[in-house]
């Protein structure tokens, strides 16, 4: 299983520091449904411990979890908190990174305010870091990923939502409160609908992952998907042959998602003098963004509009960044973009169509190199990222020392370590 967690350190070359020289940190990849620890060096994952949220999300209850699932990564890699040179947290916002306290994120009920890096401090004793997750993500992929060697990029991640991290002169972008790089709640369609950050047709809204559902739910509940709710159907019915069992829509009672009822004529078997036959017999589905992407590329003209229309969007989306930020490189990652060229073909013709011929040319637009651990390596990478020498101090305790100073520390720590492999 190690093996599946390493990451392989592909090229160094273009870095300015030798990876294998890297000290030793822990990342915590702190999710909506799942919290993840793990402990690095650079890019590769020595060991890795994930926990579930649970109904319970509160602080008081996850907050010692976490603290328990970091130590057994250390056990697991064969290291002491004394070898870490820091413990970077990567967490959904709203945040800020300068106090490390988290606000009121909306995927984690019962937070309110919590000041992370103080409690971490107070039971660790070593450096603290704490970032919004999709700026984490961007700098993971500047210092580890696709990015390496560009120090003008923006970070694009679409999955449940659409969140973006911007490193501007090789720094992240953090605007006065922290929420700069907000990219998935720019406005794209603004006669469309209410988002709910509170505004309207945000570019979440329309292409996310959960849009992309929503749209093709709500379409088959108003009538107009018999074609795409047969191919989910079908798909459930020979789900052993599924290939990715994620793309199965789901069956029962989802209050996030519209219900879907077959109506009695697409029934089999229907017997239709029995009130309460046909109540046992009702089928409640919800396709996902994963089922749609497959009946698009089974050519069910539904399917294939509603992810049309979200390649568009993001499109105009790119325009937008590369208006904005005339970056030298936007990074794709999450879920969504593994939909491949049925995505990024139109989204790609939009931006050739619209984009500014100076900004345009200079952008390279790719696919996110991280994978699924794209948030613990940033997390990890936000200690090296303090260190850095420059004129920036970053917020994290003891993060005064420079780039030198973390090294010849880890390395008397390092006394002794065993290489876990
Ligand atoms: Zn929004």
């Amino acid at each position: 299983m190690q093996n599946k967690d390493t990451l392989a350190d592909t090229t160094t070359s273009k870095q300015s520091f030798n990876h294998n020289q890297l000290p030793l940190v822990v990342g915590v990849d702190l999710g909506g449904t799942q919290i993840r620890t793990a402990v690095l060096r650079g890019s590769t994952l020595l060991s890795r411990v994930s926990l579930m949220t649970g109904k319970n999300p509160s602080p008081g209850r996850i907050i010692p979890r976490v603290y328990t699932a970091i130590q057994e990564a250390l056990g697991k890699a064969g290291t002491t908190i004394e070898q870490i040179a820091g413990i970077g947290i990567a967490a959904p916002g709203p945040l800020d990174s300068k106090t490390g306290v988290i606000f009121t994120p909306p995927n984690m009920p019962g937070w309110d305010h919590v000041p992370l890096r103080d409690l971490f401090t107070e039971h660790f004793h070593i450096p603290i870091f704490l970032e919004n997750d999709a700026n984490a993500g961007g700098l993971a992929e500047h210092m580890f990923g696709a990015g390496r060697g560009c120090n003008n990029l923006v970070y694009l991640t679409i999955s449940t939502g659409i969140g973006g991290g911007v490193i501007i002169d090789g720094k992240i972008l953090e605007g006065v409160s922290g929420t700069a790089g907000e990219v998935g709640h720019m406005t794209i369609d603004w006669h469309g609908e209410r988002c709910p950050c509170g505004n309207i047709g945000c570019l979440e809204y329309i292409a996310s992952g959960t849009s992309i559902a929503r749209k093709a739910n709500e379409a088959i509940h108003a009538g107009e998907g018999i074609e795409l709710l047969t191919f989910a159907r079908t798909m459930l019915q020979h789900s052993t042959t599924v290939p990715n069992p994620s793309a199965l829509p789901t069956q029962g009672h989802d209050p996030a998602t519209v219900e879907l009822r077959f109506p009695p004529e697409e029934t089999d078997d229907t017997s239709l003098g029995s009130e309460t036959g046909d109540e046992q017999q009702e089928e409640h589905l919800h396709v996902n963004a994963r089922t749609v992407a497959l009946a698009a590329e089974s050519g069910i003209p539904l399917a294939r509009a509603i992810i049309q229309n979200a390649a568009e969007a993001i499109g105009v989306g790119l325009v937008n960044i590369i208006h904005g930020f005339n970056p030298e490189m936007i990074i794709l990652g999450g879920g969504v973009t593994q939909m491949g060229r049925m995505l990024m073909e139109p989204a790609q013709r939009v931006v050739q169509e619209r984009a500014m011929k100076v900004p345009r040319e200079a952008v390279r637009i790719v696919q996110a190199q991280l994978g699924d651990n794209v948030g613990l390596v940033g997390a990890g990478a936000l200690i090296y990222y303090s260190a850095r020498p420059g004129p920036k101090s970053r917020a994290g305790t003891g993060s005064h020392h420079g780039w030198t100073g973390v090294r010849r520390r880890s390395h008397a720590r390092q006394t002794g370590y065993a290489h876990p492999t």
